[in-house]
């Protein structure tokens, strides 16, 4: 995606996202924030530069200062399309000067600053040569929760993403399976999530019969058969903001073993999304859903933890791991995706998106969990 995100945001929203960004700073014991191109730029002002290349641009936040936006001069009339442009300063710099040096002007000489995890590695030390006593922590360790809590509007457009999703699942369902190669439904994955307004499309994984077992396969060309299960998992970016769900289809009748593991990650997803509510730690609802699969004698199966955040990007915090201790907040949003996986044969995942309310949990994916029988 590139230019302003479409979402209905304005000045004065991403001013309040930068100054509550820049409190936060603070009470982490940061001296500010630097802000590369990416997720966190574009949830802060909207703004995505046309190009990112080596030339600096950098987004320098702290507290009781004016968000300052260091661009390349060429790059400085884009940045001032910017939705956040009114309540941003700008600061350009030209070729042959020294960009560092500018932005370094604007820092504490011997702060500690938070830097976004997608910087990249030559302009961090670029500021660690110019600051010698300056230090670093990447964003996501030192302000881990930075986009984790949606706002209504925000909320809205991760709702429209997962209603795509969903559609996209109903058209997909009602394909023949047998007999086509898992890149060929990957390709209809991505072309109904384009027809269901995304513009980005992330992922599309297809795992049918063995396959399925490997939670990391995308697509192959896997030609599937009738007995098959599937495991269709996909999402992408819609208004800039993120779809990401998973269903487990089967060809034809299952046998009474498909159907048995089948129910038993649908009951853990769906105690995953019953311990949803405000004030529980993230790692209860792994626990939730992992002690269902366990105690069903398939807890060796369950490689991968429960769940991760969505918002600007598919994957993001919060996580739903054990150790995680950060308690759920409304506005959260994320994943609840329990799996089984048996080497070799076959494997069952069901995803849904979830957002904290006020009492409990309200999911953004709404098709059936049952198990889906497709031709
Ligand atoms: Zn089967
Ligand atoms: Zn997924
Ligand atoms: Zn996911």
């Amino acid at each position: 995606m590139t230019g302003s995100t479409p979402a209905p945001f304005t000045a004065d929203d991403y001013r309040a996202r930068m100054e509550r960004a820049a409190r936060s700073a603070a009470d982490a014991g940061l001296a500010g924030l630097l802000v590369a191109p990416g997720p966190d730029l574009v949830w802060l002002t909207g703004y995505t530069p046309t190009a990112v290349t080596e030339r600096l641009t950098v987004l320098v936040l702290a507290a009781g200062q004016d968000p300052v936006l260091v661009v390349p001069t060429l790059e400085a009339p884009d940045a001032e399309t910017a939705v956040a442009a009114p309540v941003l300063t700008l600061r350009d710099w030209t070729d042959g000067t020294d960009p560092y040096a500018v932005t370094a002007a604007l820092l504490a000489k011997d702060g500690r600053f938070g830097i976004s995890d997608n910087a990249w590695a030559m302009h961090l030390l670029g500021f660690q040569r110019t600051l010698p006593d300056s230090s670093y922590t990447s964003l996501t360790d030192g302000l881990p929760m930075l986009r984790a809590v949606k706002d209504d509007a925000e909320l809205e457009l991760l709702a429209a993403a997962g209603a795509a999703a969903d559609a996209t699942f109903e058209e997909i369902r009602k394909l023949p399976f047998a007999g086509r190669r898992e890149s060929d439904i990957g390709r209809d994955l991505a072309d109904l999530l384009r027809r269901f307004g995304h513009s980005q499309v992330d992922f599309t994984i297809v795992g049918s019969g063995p396959n399925g077992a490997n939670p990391h396969h995308e697509v192959g060309d896997r030609v599937i058969e009738h007995g098959d299960m599937v495991v269709l998992d996909f999402g992408g970016l819609r208004d800039g903001y993120g779809s990401d769900t998973t269903r487990t289809v089967h060809v034809g009748e299952p046998t009474e073993e498909e159907r048995k593991v089948h129910d038993i990650v649908r009951a853990a997803q769906e105690a995953g999304f019953a311990a949803v509510r405000p004030g529980v730690a993230c790692q209860e609802v792994d626990r939730a859903a992992r002690t269902v699969i366990a105690d069903a004698g398939y807890g060796e199966y369950f490689i991968h933890r429960t769940g991760h955040g969505i918002g600007v990007t598919t994957h993001e915090p919060p996580y739903m791991i054990e150790g995680e201790e950060q308690v759920l907040v409304p506005g959260m949003c994320f994943s609840v995706e329990p799996g089984i996986y048996l080497p070799g044969r076959f494997g069952v995942r069901i995803e849904d998106i979830v957002t904290v309310t006020g009492d409990g949990g309200r999911r953004l994916n709404n098709t059936t969990r049952e198990m889906v029988i497709v031709d």
